[in-house]
């Protein structure tokens, strides 16, 4: 008993000590919660607001919020060409002509141009018709008259070359002469007389001249501004096959430019098997293909001959090469199509304004079998228009040439 007593009021006390205990221990605590939540209040409602920090907030949330416009995803743009009238409106018209009346047969007095002066008649009448191979003092002049107008470039040498030739045969295109080359009476009577136009006047290169079995040329069709290849391109882009090959010059440029980017690309070994040919020449390669297969088949009528050979052969006047924007690109010793060259010159020609003229595709519009080698010079501008749209040289211009 005792013991309970004495330790019940020990029990009793200890329970009120340790309330007392617990309550100052709770107490103190609640201060200090207290003196820390008021001055967490205190700070946070007594201190001005940073208005620098709101404002800076605000700017951040203009920034970001009104998601800054997005620009418009550049509609990568159709790569349209419109062609200024002025550009092609005039082919259209001369499309109508299939090519006949660009060099007209006779010579046509050019409206506007006085005719030689009758003075300079009596020199013109005595003098020799000079001719490519001539040499003299005779065609030192008529050099230096065709370089004083711009048609010719090279020394006055007195000898009469191929580039004399070409000279005196854009001389006479220009001046509605019938373009021969052959500097005789007439042609010297305009050139000295002093009213002749000079190259500078010369029209532009008709780059989208139609020719087909539909649109023959005229025999006496010559295109204007030929040169010989190997004098422009150098043998490390191209090789010739036939010496002295010419084409028009801006064409002769432009493959040249093809070419020397294949090379970059890592792709050469690239050969001109034929460029430009007269209409003499294609009514050659007519003859010789009748004679081969008069030949094979003795049997066989000319008519016979003829048509197998039209199967392959443009008949004269319908040949592209007689534009002398027309190349055949081949590679020396192996078949064209399939090689890397050809793969490369499909892919890329018409970033220089070639096409593939005659596919396969295209034949029955064409009116000529697929040749992989042969690439047309149209000029950028309708390459990338005839490539966008899959159309031949025949398809551009009914769409695009009226
Ligand atoms: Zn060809």
């Amino acid at each position: 008993m005792p013991t309970t007593r004495k330790t019940t009021p020990m029990r009793k006390k200890s329970p009120d000590r340790r309330g007392n205990s617990l309550l100052r221990v709770l107490a103190a605590a609640c201060a200090v919660g207290l003196i820390v939540l008021v001055s967490v209040l205190m700070t946070g409602l007594l201190q001005p607001p940073n208005m620098d920090a709101i404002a800076s907030m605000q700017a951040a949330m203009q920034g970001i919020t009104p998601a800054p416009p997005t620009p418009e995803p550049t509609p990568s743009p159709e790569p349209t060409i419109t062609p200024t009238p002025a550009v092609y409106a005039p082919f259209g018209a001369q499309y109508g002509f299939g090519g006949e009346e660009l060099i007209p047969e006779t010579p046509t007095p050019i409206p506007g141009q006085p005719t030689p002066t009758p003075t300079v008649a009596p020199t013109a009448t005595t003098a020799r018709t000079l001719k490519k191979g001539m040499s003299g003092s005779d065609v030192t002049r008529l050099q230096q008259a065709l370089i004083n107008l711009g048609y010719l470039s090279d020394a006055a040498d007195g000898q009469f070359g191929a580039n004399t030739q070409n000279a005196v045969i854009m001389f006479q295109a220009v001046n509605g002469l019938t373009a021969d080359g052959l500097a005789g009476a007439q042609t010297q009577a305009l050139l000295y007389g002093g009213s002749a136009l000079s190259a500078d006047e010369a029209p532009p290169m008709d780059f989208l001249l139609l020719v087909n079995r539909d649109l023959p040329l005229n025999q006496n069709y010559v295109p204007m501004d030929l040169v010989v290849i190997e004098d422009v391109l150098s043998d490390d882009i191209v090789k010739v096959k036939y010496k002295g090959t010419q084409a028009n010059r801006t064409a002769v440029e432009a493959l040249g430019q093809m070419l020397s980017a294949a090379i970059a690309d890592g792709v050469d070994n690239f050969q001109i098997s034929s460029a430009y040919r007269t209409y003499a020449d294609q009514q050659q390669l007519v003859e010789n293909s009748v004679a081969d297969y008069q030949g094979r088949n003795p049997s066989w009528s000319r008519e016979r001959c003829l048509s197998a050979t039209y199967q392959t052969v443009a008949p004269a006047g319908t040949s592209e090469h007689q534009t002398g924007l027309a190349f055949d690109i081949t590679v020396p010793g192996v078949s064209f199509s399939g090689t890397e060259q050809q793969k490369w010159l499909h892919a890329h020609c018409a970033d220089y304004g070639f096409v593939v003229r005659f596919t396969e595709e295209k034949q029955s519009i064409t009116g000529f079998l697929a040749e992989s080698w042969h690439f047309r010079y149209v000029g950028v501008e309708a390459a990338a228009l005839m490539t966008r749209n899959n159309w031949c040289l025949e398809e551009y211009v009914e769409h695009m040439g009226s």
